[in-house]
């Protein structure tokens, strides 16, 4: 199988705009923004979505959403408040197979989501 898209950003294969990066995640800013700040976070291991993780992703899952926080609050975002997404299959809209934590924030959100 070859790399996904995602993987090649991480491998910095394929450039990107990265806020944040260490051994198990890369955040970088989203090509087509939906808000005034839209950053990606990802597992540089390449679960295809978070339905087909396992038990054993447990740690990196946990990381993934502390640091999708601090990037959140380091981008300014801590104080009015920010939206973290997962889309999870075609119904949820998800267009890229590899997992990625959706930051939005920087004007205020409906609720429910289209
Ligand atoms: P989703 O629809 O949840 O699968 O989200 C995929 C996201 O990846 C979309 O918001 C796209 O705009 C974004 N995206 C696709 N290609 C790139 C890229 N090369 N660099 C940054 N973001 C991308």
């Amino acid at each position: 199988m070859g790399k996904t898209l995602f993987e090649k950003i991480c491998d910095k294969e394929i450039p990107a705009d990265i806020v944040y990066e260490d051994d198990q995640v890369v955040a970088f800013r989203d090509i087509d923004p939906k808000a005034p700040t839209h950053v990606l976070v990802i597992p540089r291991k390449p679960i295809p979505r978070i339905n087909e993780a396992q038990p054993e992703d447990q740690k990196l899952l946990g990381h993934l959403l502390l640091k999708a926080a601090d990037v959140a609050r380091s981008l300014g975002l801590g104080e009015d408040g920010f939206r973290l997404v997962l889309n999870n299959g075609r119904d949820a809209g998800e267009t890229v197979p590899h997992l990625h934590c959706h930051i939005l924030g920087g004007r205020k959100m409906d609720w429910p989501p289209g």
